[in-house]
């Protein structure tokens, strides 16, 4: 097998730590925010805060990963809910941080219209539904 390259080995590392993030973010079931996720990753060889919010910003332009505005955290696509994947629908409970994406091709369609009626160029739109989820609220 041939040697790599010096930047073919920067790449592999690079896509490595790529890996490492989204599984970070695919094994928990909350969001999470860019010091949590360093947290779980030591080991990982990732130990820079800039590191991963690059990886984060890599991962968001692939539609791999959400950012929560909200609480500045970060979510694995569920990607079994929307094609379009720069744009989501959450709804985040307050009490336990239990988040769900879901995808309304209706809401969408309604923003879609607003966007071009303004001429507006849309490129992600991520909403966010604050409140109880239905365990925290006893009628799970
Ligand atoms: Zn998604
Ligand atoms: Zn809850």
């Amino acid at each position: 097998m041939a040697k790599l390259s010096a930047s073919q080995s920067r790449s592999r590392k690079s896509a490595d730590k790529r890996e490492a993030v989204l599984r970070v973010l695919h094994q928990s079931d909350r969001p999470l925010t860019a010091y949590q996720i360093l947290a779980r990753l030591r080991g990982d060889s990732i130990k820079a805060p800039t590191t991963v919010y690059r990886l984060l910003e890599q991962l968001i332009g692939e539609g791999e990963i959400h950012r929560i505005e909200s609480i500045n955290s970060f979510v694995a696509c569920d990607k079994s809910c929307h094609s379009d994947r720069k744009k989501a629908v959450f709804s985040i409970c307050e009490e336990c941080g239990k988040t769900c994406e879901f995808a309304d091709d209706q809401i969408l369609a309604i923003l879609l219209r607003q966007a071009q009626m303004l001429n507006f160029e849309l490129h992600s739109t991520t909403l966010e539904m604050r409140g109880r989820c239905a365990s925290c609220a006893g009628k799970a």
